[in-house]
Formats: structure tokens, sequence, C-alpha cells
């Protein structure tokens, strides 16, 4: 869900990027809940401005792009969601869409008929059930048609500010290596991070995750040598064969 760049090298440049000088335990030996808040604070250094990057402006809109967003890029959405959110201003013009003349203009995105049918049938639900606002509990999200775990966490933290573990490919694979966890099912990671990070920053935590793994750990070819978080990492310059999750999960 996010592209910013980062604005720093991603390589350890401060003493608060060496936590060996500061704890005895060994850095690659410390427990999640150890090295989560370091890894939180790296991230942040190296990465102060992530956050989500799809354009909207009223809360359906992100519900909506956010499903536009399921395998396509931010940025072919938020191309589409431009004439899109023109020519249906409003969520009620969402829930009378005609399906053929949806299913058109989300059709860049991808998976176009499920989309557009998912879009119109949450503008109903929106409309009918939820008084033309976006739902502000996982309870009532999970509702919404498409509308699973991970984009629930996104609309709790980026539209209401109430946190929520993200459990993308990305964050799967990083959480895994760091050592932060040891599941690649996207439900036990998010149970298993979800304690480790304050809720007031897990979704940046969860974006900055992105703009890493797209950067620095990628699945096949991790740059450990480049990364701000191998001090605590453990998987950090080990070899590809052998190494955690190579693969994406
Ligand atoms: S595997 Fe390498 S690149 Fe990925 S988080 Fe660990 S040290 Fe960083």
């Amino acid at each position: 869900m996010t592209t910013t760049t980062p604005t720093t090298t991603p390589m350890m440049t401060t003493a608060t990027m060496t936590p060996a000088t500061t704890t005895m335990t060994p850095t690659t030996a410390m427990t999640p809940a150890q090295k989560a808040p370091l890894i939180v604070a790296a991230l942040k250094e190296g990465y102060p401005e992530a956050s989500c990057t799809l354009t909207w402006l009223k809360d359906y809109e992100l519900l909506f792009s956010v499903r536009l967003a399921a395998q396509c890029t931010d940025a072919r959405v938020n191309v589409v969601t431009k004439a899109l959110f023109r020519d249906y201003p409003t969520l009620e013009a969402f829930a009378d869409a005609d399906i053929a003349k949806m299913e058109e203009a989300v059709r860049p995105c991808g998976f176009f008929r499920v989309k557009a049918r998912d879009i119109i049938a949450s503008a109903r639900m929106l409309r009918d059930e939820f008084g033309g606002r976006v739902p502000n509990t996982m309870e009532d999200l999970l509702r919404l048609p498409g509308v699973g775990r991970k984009t629930a966490n996104l609309i709790l933290g980026d539209l209401f500010g109430c946190g929520g573990i993200v459990a993308d490919t990305h964050c799967i694979r990083l959480a895994r290596r760091l050592g932060l966890c040891d599941t690649q099912d996207p439900y036990k990671v998010e149970l298993a991070l979800d304690p480790l990070i304050p809720k007031e920053e897990q979704s940046a935590f969860c974006h900055a995750l992105v703009l890493h793994g797209r950067a620095v750990c990628a699945a096949r070819k991790p740059k450990c040598g480049a990364c701000r978080l191998s001090a605590w990492c453990a998987n950090a310059f080990i070899e590809p064969s052998t190494r955690l999750a190579t693969s994406r999960p």
C-alpha cells in the first residue's frame, strides 16, 4: 500500500542502530519483545513519512481504493480512482451504479468483475446499514464484501487511528525473517505482532515494512549489508538456501 521513497540511506547510521552497546543480550538472541521496539525505532528513522499512498478524501473512497489495490499497484489505482471518484461523486452514486459501467471503469485494476461487484455491494451496505459511513469495528468491516482482516486493519489504522497489523506479503516475510514470528499464516502473524507493536505505531510500522521490503529486504535477494535492521535480524547474512521465508508467503 505504500511507495514513499526512504528519506535516509537504509544503513545503520547512529548509536541507536547498534543496541549491542546498550545491552548485554546479544542482539540476534533477543526475544521478539526485546527487539521489537528497536526495530520500530529503526524503521521510523528510515521511513519517517511512511503512510498509505492511495489517494482518497472520503472514507468510502479509501475502502474502495483498497479493494481495487488487490493484485494491483497503488499508482495504477490512483489513476483509475481519479476518474472514478469524479464520475461517481457520492456514495449514492456508487450504490446506484450500473454494474457493466463500473466494470469498465475499474478494468485496469484487474479482477474487474469481482471488484466492481464488491464496490457496488459495499456502497449499498454502507448506505442501507451503516448510515452512509465506513464502520469502525473489525466485526462490521468484515461484513463488507471483499473485506478481509488485512483490509479491515488498514482501514482501522489509516482511517480511524486505531492501529492494526496489516499482514500483507511484506509484513509476513519481514516479520518472519526478523524473528518476530515463526509463521506465514496472516492471522497468526497479526496475532504475534499485535502485542509487540504499540497500537499507535502499528500503521506506520506496517507501511514502513512495505517500503523496507521493496527497497532492501526483497523476497529473493535481501540486501543485508545495507539493512538498518540487520543487528536484530534472525536471518541476516544467511545463505538464501537456509534462510527462512525466502519464497513469497
Ligand atoms: S534478511 Fe537481511 S535485508 Fe532482510 S531484514 Fe534481515 S538483515 Fe535486513
